[in-house]
């Protein structure tokens, strides 16, 4: 027999957002369970170095931050379930969900932390040099980089930041583009252009990234002009991928208000959906910062908004039953 699970509030996501959103309700004894998905403590679980969460002198580990984040989640009374939601019915409260093993879930409020996943161009040699050159996030790995030849691939607003803010490391920059003109907005395109560290190269596909002798990492990439065919290459020790995101909100198309990129659309300032109850956190909302620190700022965010929705909520039956 399948088990079922019912709780005040239910956590979709163990990254940053989510553990941070578990923190603040179990401490407030709402006992919330989290539904940790296909990838326990998230994307940081795939990388080595952090640098920038606050609270650390030295270098920390993606994969031990995440661990000592579940841990403090456990600690303080969060239940950790290792499963993944395959299906959700958010038409009435409560609201209920199914896991992959079909086990069901009912739960007062939900709170949404499943992130989301940079896109790649899908080349192996993206895949074999990923973390030793080949990057999709220069906020958090750019640092990483200082003094070197850099190149970031794209063409929308991501990548011209992404350009921009590897400045700050790097005096050598190239943005990469498939075609002769850029989606990023236009004053991000003027700040681009009158940068004298960047410099574009239109109409060129990255074809290989090549790796050095032994554990050397990137040290350029082969292109290809996608006019003319023409191939040539550019030495780089640092190639940043930013040519999108994927939400994880399959789930939620049609349950949920998303907007045009397929996020979930929270109410300014807040973490509330478009659905009394759902909230959502991190990644999954947020396609601007993208940081650890946000996600976990906005799942305390989250945290406090369903508790403070739950409260309003018991004290409208409270005063009713007094009436
Ligand atoms: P995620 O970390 O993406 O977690 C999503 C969670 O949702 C996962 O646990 C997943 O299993 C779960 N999930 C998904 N679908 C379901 C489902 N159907 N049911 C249940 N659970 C589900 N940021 C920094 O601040 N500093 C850095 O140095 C840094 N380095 C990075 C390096 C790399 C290689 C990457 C990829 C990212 C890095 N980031 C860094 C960004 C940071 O990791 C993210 O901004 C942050 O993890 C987002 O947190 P999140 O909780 O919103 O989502
Ligand atoms: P995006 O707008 O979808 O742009 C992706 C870019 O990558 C495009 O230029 C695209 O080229 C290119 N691209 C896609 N697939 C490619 C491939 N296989 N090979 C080579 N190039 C490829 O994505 P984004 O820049 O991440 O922005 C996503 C959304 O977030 C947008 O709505 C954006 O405005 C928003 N955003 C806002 C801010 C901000 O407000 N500051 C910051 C970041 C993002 P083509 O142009 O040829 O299609």
């Amino acid at each position: 027999m399948t088990a079922t699970h019912s709780t005040r509030m239910l956590i979709l996501g163990s990254g940053p957002a989510g553990l941070s959103a578990a923190i603040y309700a179990a401490r407030a004894g709402m006992a919330p369970i989290v539904v940790q998905g296909i990838q326990p403590g998230g994307q940081l679980t795939t990388t080595t170095d952090v640098e920038n969460y606050p609270g650390f002198r030295h270098v920390i580990q993606g994969p031990w931050l995440m661990e000592e984040m579940q841990a403090q989640a456990e600690h303080v009374g969060a239940q950790m379930m290792w499963d993944t939601i395959v299906e959700v019915d958010l038409s009435d409260r409560p609201f209920r969900l199914i896991g992959d093993g079909g086990t069901k879930y009912i739960a007062d409020t939900l709170v949404i932390a499943t992130g989301a996943q940079a896109k790649w161009l899908g080349l192996e040699s993206e895949t074999r040099l990923r973390g030793q050159g080949v990057s999709a996030c220069a906020t958090c790995d750019g640092f990483f980089f200082r003094g070197k030849k850099v190149a970031v691939i794209g063409g929308g607003n991501t990548a011209v930041e992404e350009a921009l803010y590897l400045t700050n490391h790097s005096h050598d920059v190239t943005l990469i583009h498939r075609r002769d003109s850029l989606r990023a907005e236009k004053i991000l395109q003027e700040r681009l252009f009158k940068h004298r560290g960047i410099k574009v190269l239109w109409n060129k596909a990255v074809d290989e990234f090549v790796g050095g002798e032994g554990n050397q990492g990137l040290v350029g990439l082969k292109l290809k002009d996608t006019r003319t065919g023409e191939t040539s290459t550019l030495d780089v020790e640092g190639g940043f991928v930013a040519i999108g995101h994927h939400p994880a909100t399959e789930l939620f198309a049609g349950h949920l208000e998303l907007d045009e990129d397929h996020y979930i659309k929270v109410t300014p300032g807040t973490t509330h959906t478009s659905v009394p109850g759902v909230f959502a956190c991190g990644d999954v909302m947020d396609k601007v910062y993208r940081q650890a620190i946000t996600a976990a700022g906005t799942g305390c965010m989250a945290a406090l908004d369903a508790e403070r929705f739950l409260a309003e909520e018991d004290f409208e039956v409270e005063a009713q039953a007094a009436e």
